[in-house]
């Protein structure tokens, strides 16, 4: 423990919360940050401690130290009754999707998911004899309209992936608590720091903890946090699944918890700078950014979200593909690769027509999206500036 406890923490606010959940300084010689414990054996003093599992630790795949420090933080942090971890932020979707759906049920799925947790729906859970139905992120309470008796579980994703639909994520739970279904929201953007899940009526939350909350592109993981109703078949589909994350991926993540919110919070300046500056160029048509009145559902996100992270879209005024490559491949601070939420800036361009079927995305002009990172800002700026320029001139 350190000097606080998880029941005097209630009352404190959430950045010393980060600072000291999850930690236990003198049950291990003082030292301040929980060693990594790698093992698979336990061992058992006595016989009668073996039969009867009579130990905290009983073997490597249910549970360390290391591992527990990083799920009785996160519970704390999101507002849980419990968390569980696994190897990836999809693998992490998965076990929650797999917690809450048998044979014979239908699940409504937000048209805006992250297009791998699509992948899975159409896949493995409709050969396992779950039908997935996709609807409108912008829904609210229509979606009382689509439910079924055969209707297990509602999906949610806010901001929707790449796309930024913000979900009217009280009046879907209200719905859904109604008829007793279960809601999964994918929190990866926002983080509990700027959206509790729990104290809006989600049953299990997810995060993709590769993102924030490794903050240096430097690992996979991933977390589900769920309230008291949901937590014990949680635990029982991660104990029956053994999907375990490597010990040094948990400390690492335990690592990037302390310093979350102020990166976070940097994030979402830069972020910001970045994105109005975008919106004063005339080759940008809309910047998708939830703080932004040009965001489909920013009146909902300021009224739900305390906070917004570093990543957003725009859609460009039309031009050819070629344009958008000499932008693209000309740039020397931006990368493009997939994942986001570390310290670089990163764009890619994305097009979300081809396989949305609830709704239609029809952006005018090619899409990017923008992960924005620590760099100085100016430098950013100069960046994108020699890249439109070279749009400019690849249009001809
Ligand atoms: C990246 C991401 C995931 C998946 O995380 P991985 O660790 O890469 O598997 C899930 N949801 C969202 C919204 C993401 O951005």
């Amino acid at each position: 423990m350190t000097k606080t406890t998880p029941e005097g923490r209630k009352t404190l606010g959430s950045r010393t919360k980060l600072v000291h959940a999850g930690r236990h300084p003198f049950e291990q010689y003082g030292f301040v940050n929980t060693p990594i414990y790698r093992g698979s054996t336990v061992l058992f003093p006595t016989y009668a401690d073996l039969i009867s599992r009579n130990a905290r630790f009983t073997y490597g795949t249910s549970g360390t130290p290391t591992t527990e420090a990083l799920e009785t933080a996160w519970t704390e942090i999101s507002g849980a009754a419990g968390t569980v971890l696994a190897p990836s932020g999809l693998a992490a979707i998965t076990l929650a999707l797999l917690t809450a759906t048998q044979a014979g049920d239908e699940i409504l799925v937000t048209d805006s998911v992250y297009r791998p947790t699509r992948n899975f729906c159409d896949t493995l859970l409709r050969r396992n004899g779950v039908s997935t139905i996709y609807y409108d992120p912008l829904i609210g309470s229509g979606i009382e309209a689509l439910l079924t008796p055969k209707t297990r579980l509602v999906f949610l994703e806010t901001p929707g992936s790449q796309s930024f639909e913000i979900q009217d994520i009280p009046a879907i739970a209200a719905v859904a608590q109604k008829h007793g279904i279960c809601t999964v929201l994918d929190n990866t953007w926002a983080t509990p720091l700027h959206f509790p899940p729990h104290r809006f009526g989600i049953d299990m939350a997810v995060e993709a903890g590769t993102k924030y909350l490794s903050g240096h592109s430097d690992l996979l993981l991933g977390l589900v946090s769920a309230n008291a109703a949901w937590y014990p078949r949680l635990r029982e589909t991660y104990d029956l699944f053994s999907m375990c994350p490597g010990p040094e991926d948990v400390f690492l993540a335990l690592r990037g918890l302390r310093s979350m919110e102020l990166r976070l919070r940097e994030a979402e300046r830069q972020g910001l700078i970045m994105a109005e500056w975008l919106a004063g160029r005339e080759e940008v048509m809309q910047v998708l950014h939830p703080a932004l009145p040009s965001c489909p559902g920013h009146a909902i996100w300021k009224r739900d979200f305390s906070g917004a992270s570093g990543l957003f879209s725009v859609v460009l005024a039309p031009c050819p593909q070629k344009a958008v490559a000499a932008l693209l491949d000309g740039l020397t601070l931006f990368g493009m690769g997939f994942s986001w939420g570390g310290y670089e800036s990163l764009v890619i361009p994305f097009d979300c027509r081809t396989y949305r079927t609830a709704t239609k995305w029809a952006p005018e002009g090619p899409a990017l999206r923008f992960s924005i990172g620590l760099e100085d800002t100016d430098d950013l700026k100069a960046d994108l500036e020699a890249g439109f320029a070279r749009l400019k001139s690849a249009c001809g």
